[in-house]
């Protein structure tokens, strides 16, 4: 068998590492022929060298300059075009770990090359959508070179081999609730940073905690089952399932609904991206079946949990909207995680900014420059928002 040649985008954050630890379960599988990170060098470093690989990228120019002098017989590409070069290299696979709407344009520049896409940077779908859809289209079609790494989307995608596209009446994906699950948007007023980032099942980075605490990652993850899966609004739902086991479901037409359960582990949906169509027989966890347990379902509060239907609303207008509702959600989530902004100010800015948007046509076909445009305005408009807010 010849071995799946494949990029590591954001090696060294949460995804990265496990993404590196499922490769190496399978060196008769895969080889890493690229890595790149943000700015911790000696992590990346560590791993090139214990892997062979040759070709790095650092987003940080000054740490990719630093690492280029010391490092003579590494390939080190550097800045966010570096990035973006490495993405376009010969490979099999490309895995976009990368956090935020900096990933976009690898995503996009591996697409271009033919290369399909391990796709855990959501915002590439969220920022990026018609452009990303249009490419993976372009690349081979989108069920084939748009591999969700996402544990939902992943469920979703077992789940549909189960039926044909033309029988599923609904997707149904599924939220933990996080931590303030319950509560009441009079309980949410005071609630501090570190309660929002203990998140009950997950364990992952300080951004998409705060996400599913809000429940706005499970709002962006509408919009990407949306495009991935190619389903109308009317055919997504949200249920809440405290115990993060069954990972999503879908409900065919004759009522029939399939879900796919597995702990909560980022290692299957990853091993499965890297494999797909095939699974390996490797299981990093798997459900204890001799145990008792219990899977409880409950309906989604969305009043108190208002980023579910902002997110609704910007993914239903499409064009540059939802770039606009990520860029300032990051923007409130990194006030709040810096006490700057309350908790449920989070949301307000994100909805104020998203009606403050004064979109292009949403007829004319939107570009790179566009999405682009609309994250920066939205970010100086969020910040604007956050600090007008500090000084009341
Ligand atoms: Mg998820």
């Amino acid at each position: 068998m010849t071995l799946r040649r494949v990029l590591v985008l954001g090696s060294t954050g949460s995804i990265g590492t496990q993404t590196l630890e499922v490769l190496g379960a399978h060196p008769d599988r895969f080889e890493v022929v690229g890595l790149a990170a943000g700015r911790d060098v000696d992590t990346l470093v560590a791993q090139a060298d214990g892997l062979g690989v040759r070709h790095v990228a650092l987003g940080d120019r000054g740490a990719a300059k630093e690492l280029a002098s010391a490092r003579p017989d590494l390939e080190v590409l550097d800045g966010p075009e570096g990035v973006v070069a490495l993405a376009s290299l010969e490979a099999e696979l490309c895995v976009n770990g990368v956090t935020g709407a900096i990933g976009l344009e690898p995503t996009l520049a591996a697409l271009g090359a033919g290369t399909p896409v391990a796709l855990a940077n959501k915002e590439s779908l969220i920022v990026g959508g018609d452009l990303v859809v249009a490419a993976a289209d372009r690349a081979g079609g989108r069920d084939t070179t748009l591999l969700p790494v996402d544990s939902e989307h992943s469920a979703l995608l077992q789940c549909l081999r189960g039926g044909r596209r033309d029988e599923v009446r609904r997707l149904v994906l599924t939220a933990s609730g996080g931590p303030f699950r319950g509560r009441t948007r009079a309980d949410l007023g005071e609630v501090t940073r570190e309660q929002a980032l203990a998140h009950p099942t997950w364990a992952m980075g300080p951004m998409i905690t705060i996400n599913s605490a809000t429940l706005m990652n499970k709002g962006l993850e509408l919009i990407e089952a949306h495009l991935l899966f190619d389903q109308p609004w009317e055919a997504l739902d949200v249920v809440v399932h405290p115990q993060s086991v069954v990972h999503s479901l879908v409900e065919f037409a004759d009522g029939s609904s399939l879900a796919q359960l597995s702990p909560p582990d980022m290692r299957l949906p990853i091993q499965l991206a890297l494999a797909w169509p095939d699974r390996l027989p490797h299981a990093f966890t798997a459900c204890d079946w001799t145990r008792a347990q219990e899977l409880t379902f409950e309906p989604v509060d969305r009043s108190t949990f208002r980023a579910l239907d902002l997110a609704e609303a910007a993914g239903r207008r499409r064009g540059t909207f939802p770039a606009v509702l990520n860029a300032a959600n990051e923007v409130a989530v990194e006030a709040f995680l810096a006490g700057r902004t309350s908790f449920l100010d989070i949301a307000e800015v994100a909805e104020a900014t998203l009606e403050a948007w004064d979109a292009t046509d949403p007829d004319v076909p939107t570009v790179l420059e566009d999405v682009l445009a609309a994250d920066r305005w939205a970010r100086s408009d969020a910040t604007g928002r956050i600090d007008g807010r500090g000084r009341r």
